[in-house]
Order: C-alpha cells, then structure tokens, then sequence
C-alpha cells in the first residue's frame, strides 16, 4: 500500500514538473523585457537566464555561461522555430566574442534545411554593410551551391532569412529584393523594419508585402538570449565613440 502511495506521488511530482516546464516555456516574455537601454538592465536580464551569470561575472565568463547553455539547448518541438533561433543565437554569440555586434542570421531553404550562416562583423571588419544578413546573402549569392537555389539573383520561393533580431531597414530591402521570406527572433519594439512596413514608399512596401514578413514561433529563453545578445554592446559600450 506504502508502495503504492510512493508511486502515485512520484507519478504527480513528474507530471507536475513536466507541465510546470511546458507552462513556463510557451508563457509569454513580459514586452518590456525586449527594451535594454543601460549595462544594469543588460546585467539584471542575464543575471535572470537560467545560465548560472552572475553579476559580477567577467564579460568573458558571461560568454562562456551564455555560449556552453546555447550549445546544450534542445529545441522544442512546440517551437517551430528556435532551431534557427538557436543557430542565429549561435553566430550572434560568435560576434560578440569577436569584438562585435551580437546578430546571427541563418538562411533557410524550402525544406526547412539550414544552407548559410552568418553574423555581423561591422566591427571586425571596419565596414558599414555587414550586417549578419547582408553578409549571409553575399556568401550565399557567392557560393557555388547558390546556382540551385536562385534564378539570376532572386532567390526561389520558399526561402526564409532567419535573424536574430529584426532586420533593419538596409537589409530588409534586400531581403525583399532576392525574394526571399523575413523571420525573426526578437520581438524587440526598437529594432527593425519590419513591424514598420506601412513606412517604405509604396512601390517598396508592395514589394515586401508579396513574401512573409514575420516573427518567428520561438521559446522565450531563445527570444531573450536574441535580444541581449543584440544589446550585449552595452557591456563594454563597444562601437563607434
Ligand atoms: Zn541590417
């Protein structure tokens, strides 16, 4: 009988720790989370990721926590998203690392498969244009694989450039321009074009509103690490002065 009441406590605490995590993972991140403007929000927010940072942590080994948590993330299947969620958050990390600006973009084929993967590198490179997007689609319409996948230099349907966070406008448009879908992972208020499409000039605007242009189905631990990772400047005020 003893044995018996073990099981069903067992069979309770399981089953109430499972749906406790699925609750947790589909809850909705509170919208003022994706607004970091000082180094003390930045720290409180990964401070508050299940990563272990703490916030007196060397920025070197908040990088570590972030990048040894993102390499260990499993996608959930309720998630469509985060497995390019998980791979833009990974060259984004790359960047940061690097001395750079923390986005990441993947681009997707009409199978779902991940063919390029880039981040930002206006720092590493001392050039303006290179956006993780601007230079996935370089390297990709540079590649030899490319000739599958474009009809001179607009892309077939059904492709998606994934990022990080919101594409700008500079990569939007080009976006737009190879014919490909927009998705994204953050669903920071201050930081892209996308939610602003009805601001392009008309011809423009038409032009986005012929392919999806969306936010992509990702976890809010893959929505937060975007964003700071995006803001991760703030830790050391790295840029231009
Ligand atoms: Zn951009």
């Amino acid at each position: 009988m003893k044995k018996a009441f073990l099981v069903a406590f067992l069979v309770i605490l399981v089953s109430t720790s499972f749906s406790q995590q699925v609750t947790d993972n589909s809850s909705k991140v509170d919208p003022s989370f994706f607004i970091t403007h000082t180094r003390e929000e930045l720290i409180t927010k990964l401070v508050g990721l299940p990563c272990g940072i703490k916030a007196d942590d060397p920025v070197k080994v908040i990088l570590q926590k972030l990048e040894t948590f993102l390499y260990a993330y499993q996608p959930p299947k309720e998630f469509s998203d985060d497995v390019y969620a998980k791979a833009a958050n990974i060259q984004a990390l790359i960047s940061v690392k690097q001395g750079g600006y923390g986005i990441g973009s993947v681009l997707v084929d009409a199978s779902g498969k991940i063919i390029e993967a880039a981040h930002n590198s206006q720092i590493q490179k001392r050039r303006s244009d290179l956006h993780a997007e601007m230079t996935l689609m370089t390297n990709f319409e540079n590649s030899s694989k490319s000739k599958k996948y474009m009809n001179l230099y607009v892309y077939k349907p059904g492709m998606i450039v994934f990022s990080s966070a919101e594409p700008c406008p500079m990569c939007f448009i080009r976006i737009n321009t190879v014919g490909a879908d927009t998705k994204y992972c953050t669903p920071g208020p201050e930081d892209g074009m996308v939610t602003r499409i009805n601001c392009l000039p008309e011809s423009w605007r038409d032009m986005a509103l012929k392919h999806k242009n969306e936010l992509g189905n990702c976890s809010p631990i893959m929505q937060k690490i975007s964003h700071l990772l995006f803001y991760s400047y703030l830790l050391d005020n790295r840029g231009p002065r």
